[in-house]
């Protein structure tokens, strides 16, 4: 299995603690960008004829922020350039600001069975604080829009201000809508973003308070019937988002757009984050790579360990062995003792015990060289 993801790189503002690639000054360049995003995708699907498809990603930025006819010719350019399976799962992240009937109307008729919903908190004096560009009000709207459908919704733990009692709320708007899958993140308060400087004051929660916030927020997403697979990632019976999975799978996909990564042929590379850059190569017929690295042995075993210790379902140790040709128990025998608090083994698969699957990166850490 292989995924696709196509970056929208465009925003109405930027969000207060955003460090993804965004371009919120410039959306009078989607015309021109989402042009070259079909170019770049039939150059790649040239190369990548014998590789099968099975999802598709739209994120950003804000997908729905451009022209839905735009997202109409994208999945149109997917099907033709890809081999893309008939069961394909469609993603599109939405803001709940940007929606229109006619624009999810659009998405539905031209394949997409999957929405992500940016909420991230219920409270709209956080939400402003976070310069979302949305209100509570303009989720409920945007929910009711996707009554019956299979969406998700992101919810954010660590705001300033926050309490146990507004993940609850938040929580619960986003289930009593119909949501069937939540991604509950703690906000990352990154070096160079205005949130920052709250971080710097000390005016957001410390990391015992957002633990605390998280153990609840998965006590309740449980009581909601919302099963944990991976540790921010939580989804109604069968409703795992298939697109992600496969990253912690360690499965191929190719990025088409500005600053999207891939992982094919056991190549991880990156294109450019420059929107200029990107527009040059791609009408000058070459791939917008900046850095482009071959996963060796070493790397791809810890490939394998870190992402699969974020997922409920853990290590396949079996698998692990005859892959690498390696007998796990014995090779990591080190860090399996240091952490034996911490992890359990199932049926042969190794993973961190539920109660320690927020801190799972300490672990990790351990089992790299
Ligand atoms: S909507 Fe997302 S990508 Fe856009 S500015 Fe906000 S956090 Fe960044």
């Amino acid at each position: 299995m292989a995924g696709i993801y196509v970056h929208i790189p465009f925003c109405k503002s930027k969000c207060r603690y955003c460090d993804f690639t965004s371009f919120p000054d410039k959306i009078g360049f989607a015309e021109s960008y989402m042009t070259c995003v079909y170019r770049e995708m039939k150059m790649r699907g040239a190369e990548l004829k014998d590789k099968k498809f099975d999802t598709l990603y739209i994120g950003g930025g804000t997908p729905s922020v451009i022209d839905e006819s735009y997202i109409a010719m994208l999945i149109a350019a997917a099907k033709k350039y890809f081999v893309l399976s008939a069961d394909a799962e469609i993603t599109i992240e939405m803001n709940p600001g940007t929606v229109s009937r006619k624009k999810i109307e659009t998405y539905l008729k031209n394949g997409v069975n999957r929405f992500s919903v940016g909420l991230q908190t219920a409270i709209d004096s956080q939400l402003e604080d976070l310069g979302r560009y949305h209100t509570l009000n303009q989720f409920v709207t945007c929910a009711g829009m996707l009554r019956g459908e299979n969406f998700n919704v992101d919810v954010m733990i660590g705001l300033k201000g926050q309490t146990l009692d507004d993940i609850s709320k938040t929580i619960d708007v986003a289930s009593s809508f119909g949501a069937s899958h939540i991604s509950m993140y703690a906000l990352t308060p990154e070096d160079g973003t205005p949130i920052y400087s709250d971080y710097l004051n000390g005016e957001l929660p410390d990391g015992d308070e957002v633990a605390e916030m998280y153990s609840f927020g998965v006590k309740k997403l449980k009581e909601l019937g919302f099963e944990r697979y991976e540790v921010s990632n939580f989804a109604k019976s069968g409703r795992q988002s298939r697109h992600n999975l496969n990253y912690w799978r360690r499965g191929e996909y190719i990025g088409i757009g500005v600053s999207a990564s891939s992982f094919i042929n056991g190549v991880r590379f990156t294109n450019t984050f420059n929107l200029d850059e990107y527009f040059k190569c791609i009408l000058t017929n070459r791939f917008p790579v900046i850095d482009s690295a071959e996963i060796d042995l070493q790397g791809a075993k810890e490939e394998t360990i870190m992402l699969s210790l974020r997922t409920c379902e853990g290590l396949d140790i079996d698998k692990f062995n005859g892959q690498f040709n390696a007998d796990f128990l014995s090779d990591y025998s080190a860090p399996l003792k240091k952490n034996e608090s911490f992890l359990e083994i199932i049926s042969g698969r190794l993973r961190v015990k539920d109660e320690y699957l927020f801190v799972q990166n300490t672990i990790i850490c351990d089992f790299f060289s």
